[in-house]
């Protein structure tokens, strides 16, 4: 059986609209996806009934809304095969995981003059954290670089891991270049010396199965609205050995087991890192958007997605001018160009009077910029909604847009 598009389609209402009087074409998927019904029906659910803070309290309405975040941490565990529910942390999204793990894993295990790898292609969230800590605790970023098509030089690594370096963070597909990375390979070469990996999991957990115990990752950073949730719902996989021994990240109501003005003592996993109010009915939601893509078929969306890319690339490529940043072999359905003579902000504003919502800028990724010398890049991300005929509308409008130019 194919995947049936359209019906997916119906799935998702906000796909069904006009913009500036043209079907609108959706495809800033990297930045954003949208939420089908059923994910929208599920958190209205509790919002009109259900609602209670979660953990606190005897009444019915927090009961359920308790046992609801808990059965979705649950789905979560299953979805990334993860040992224990108590490594699966909620967090408000791929940022918070990675900030929470750079702050707690830099004060328990990094010191003056450690070191600390990630890579040329991270997405900002994977960089900043990093150096805040580096600052903080003395040490140093180390950089693992790429090639001109956008493949991640691994052969450096054993060179760039030393005796001072701490983890290795990596993104498991680029945001701007679409590359997927060999992240089991770079995890089996980092243990090979005992180096921790995280895996900035934003652009990946969307794309691909993952089974974080055969990945044997010690950290996985993933976020709800990239995969059809809610914005501000995201998870932190952690291997359960280090986060026992890491300090908590924030601090307040739920994560303590006892306070009192001298001291504190915190609770258990996952509690410790979940403190105050969580997101939980995105969490609620989180988890209905799982069900949602789990219940098709992972390798026909795979299948679907990779054509939607082959066909953009190949028609895009006929557009004199045009450069496409990233060819790497295995890509998600990620593009990022420029047409030479046109400002790529002119582009995103004449295709968006044409319907068409692309991303333009710097994709939260300076050093890619860098590494191409460009000051900024238009990106088109394709979703499993998403259709060929959109492809070849899309193409048309460059062509007509270049034409105009
Ligand atoms: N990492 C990558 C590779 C991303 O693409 C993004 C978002 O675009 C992030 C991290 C940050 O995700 P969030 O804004 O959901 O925290």
């Amino acid at each position: 059986m194919t995947l049936d598009i359209s019906k997916i389609r119906a799935d998702f209402p906000i796909l069904h609209q006009q913009v500036n009087g043209k079907p609108l074409i959706y495809f800033d998927n990297a930045a954003t996806t949208q939420r089908p019904q059923q994910v929208i029906d599920r958190e209205n659910e509790f919002s009109l009934k259900i609602n209670g803070n979660i953990h606190r309290a005897t009444h019915y309405l927090a009961n359920k809304t308790t046992e609801a975040y808990e059965n979705s941490r649950e789905i979560l565990r299953n979805f990334i095969n993860a040992a224990e529910t108590a490594e699966v942390l909620f967090t408000h999204g791929t940022t918070e995981s990675i900030n929470l793990v750079a702050h707690s894993f830099g004060e328990a295990f990094i010191n003056a003059g450690d070191e600390v790898i990630i890579s040329e292609m991270e997405h900002h969230a994977n960089i900043v954290p990093w150096q805040m800590m580096c600052a903080r605790r003395g040490a140093k970023i180390v950089v693992l670089p790429f090639s001109n098509d956008g493949i991640l030089k691994i052969n450096l690594l054993d060179q760039l891991i030393t005796d001072k370096t701490r983890i290795l963070a990596v993104t498991h597909v680029s945001n701007s270049l679409g590359t997927v990375n060999p992240i089991a390979e770079l995890i089996n070469r980092a243990h090979l010396k005992n180096i921790p990996v995280l895996v900035d999991g934003a652009q990946g957990a969307p794309h691909y199965t993952i089974d974080v115990q055969k990945l044997d990752c010690d950290f996985y950073a993933f976020s709800g609205h990239k995969m059809y949730a809610s914005t501000g719902i995201g998870v932190l996989y952690g291997k359960r050995k280090w986060l026992d021994q890491m300090p908590p990240f924030l601090g307040g109501g739920e994560m303590i087991d006892k306070v009192t003005f001298s001291k504190t003592t915190y609770n258990e996993l996952p509690y410790k890192f979940e403190a105050g109010t969580p997101h939980y009915i995105g969490a609620i939601g989180f988890a209905a958007a799982i069900d949602y893509s789990t219940n098709l078929d992972s390798s026909q969306i795979h299948h679907h997605e990779c054509n939607l890319l082959s066909h953009a690339t190949s028609l895009l490529k006929n557009i004199e001018g045009l450069t496409i940043y990233g060819e790497a072999p295995e890509k998600a359905g990620v593009i990022s160009f420029n047409i030479a003579g046109v400002h790529p902000f002119d582009l995103g504003t004449l295709l968006n009077q044409m319907g068409i919502a692309v991303r333009t800028g710097r994709l939260c990724a300076d050093p890619v910029m860098d590494h191409f010398g460009v000051e900024n890049m238009v990106r088109a991300s394709f979703a499993l909604y998403n259709t060929s005929e959109e492809i070849e509308a899309f193409y048309t409008a460059l062509v007509r847009l270049k034409a105009m130019f």
